[in-house]
């Protein structure tokens, strides 16, 4: 069996009143720094319950001018997990600071608080504790966020919540994004991501510090704000530039197509979530562990991980992976554990680091799942996986 057209493991879904929104944009004044951005961060704030939200060019820039809004530095480190997109660990490097990971739980693959605290023990008494930890709500599954805020009071350190999987989310029944338990918050709207802009990030916080600081990380460093000058002056041509910023600003044409989609959220999730059930359902008698979800979250099913039992050996993963892309199935692996990459190798990383991290990523694959997938497809998908493992 072999579909004729590759079914990507996530796309985008976009209609005809996103084309308009946008077009509206390109028929304007502005094309970027307008008010599409302004009205975009507002609604953003507004669906996650924030005090502010500051949209950028992508999750990657935000993570960077999150880690700098909190005063990252290179004597400092950073702790994040193993399995994640190489984004949540380069943040702490591009300020020049150390990290270091911590090992997931073996059900939810998502950092594991317990280990979280065990490694903190240690690193007090080394006088090696981290000042920013990063979560990563992996697969739309929102982290142990009330453990890991208690222990970051306990240990002093501040929380950025990697959440490009999850807008849109829950954790105890409020929305990812909300920062109760954290600092900031980072979403991605990447297309494969659960909203689009094309390329596109916004970070989230309750601080209206740290927004400001945001704010002015994204657009050079530079001031209008006669308050924050060191010369202040009322001449209108006149700004400051106070800290070394970068252009992470996002446009108009990419945020109205935020604002649309947005709107559709919602929507999106609820489709990942039937398609997700018929997966269940699907591939329930197969030698493969479905994802877990704990009672607090509910996720927002950025991806759909099968994970081959470690017991199966009729297969590997690389067999099983292989004969789905031959079949036009455009599976992928989240994530290859971000320590056993050649760069971070070079710090004294190695494979045998973060087992479980290690052990999940070898058996681990990732099936199509995007809200204009069709049953038709899904049901292609799952005969094939059956063919192949029975
Ligand atoms: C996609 C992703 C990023 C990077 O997002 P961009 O918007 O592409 O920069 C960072 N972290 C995680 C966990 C991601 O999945």
């Amino acid at each position: 069996m072999r579909v004729n057209k590759i079914i990507p493991y996530g796309r985008q879904s976009i209609d005809e009143l996103d084309i308009l929104e946008i077009n509206k944009v390109l028929n304007s004044d502005w094309l970027t720094q307008g008010p599409v951005v302004t009205h975009f961060e507002q609604a953003l704030s507004e669906y996650c319950s924030a005090a502010y939200a500051v949209a950028c060019t992508n999750a990657t820039a935000a993570l960077h001018v999150a880690c700098l809004a909190l005063g990252l530095t290179v004597n400092d480190i950073v702790w994040t997990s193993p399995n994640t997109f190489l984004s949540s660990a380069n943040c702490a490097r591009f300020c020049g600071a150390q990290i270091d990971f911590v090992d997931i739980d073996e059900k939810t693959y998502n950092l594991c608080p317990d280990k979280l605290e065990a490694k903190l023990l240690t690193a007090e008494k080394l006088d090696k504790l981290p000042k920013i930890i990063i979560p990563v709500h992996f697969a739309g599954q929102s982290c142990d966020m009330k453990k890991i805020h208690q222990l970051a009071k306990k240990f002093n350190f501040h929380i950025i919540e990697d959440a490009s999987h999850a807008i849109g989310a829950t954790y105890l029944d409020k929305r990812i994004g909300c920062c109760q338990y954290s600092d900031i918050t980072i979403f991605s709207f990447h297309p494969v991501k659960i909203i689009t802009t094309g390329e596109g990030g916004a970070a989230l916080t309750n601080s209206k510090e740290i927004a400001e600081k945001i704010r002015l990380y994204i657009t050079h460093g530079m001031t209008r704000d006669s308050k924050k000058m060191e010369n202040p002056s009322n001449d209108l041509w006149y700004y400051e530039q106070i800290e070394l910023g970068f252009n992470y600003r996002i446009t108009d044409i990419h945020c109205a197509l935020g604002l649309s989609q947005l709107k559709k959220i919602d929507t999106f999730i609820r489709k990942r979530h039937e398609l997700v059930a018929r997966y269940n359902e699907g591939l329930k008698d197969l030698p493969l562990t479905l994802p877990y979800q704990h009672p607090d979250t509910y996720s927002s099913f950025h991806l759909y991980v099968i994970c081959l039992m470690a017991e199966y050996k009729n297969k590997t993963r690389a067999q099983l992976f292989n004969e789905l892309r031959q079949a036009n199935i455009g599976v992928n692996v989240h994530y290859i554990p971000v320590h056993t990459q050649p760069y971070y190798k070079k710090f004294g990383f190695q494979w045998g680091d973060f087992p479980v991290s290690e052990d999940y990523y070898h058996r681990t694959i990732t099936l199509p799942l995007y809200p204009g997938l069709s049953y038709e497809q899904q049901d292609t998908i799952i005969s094939i996986i059956k063919n192949i493992l029975t």
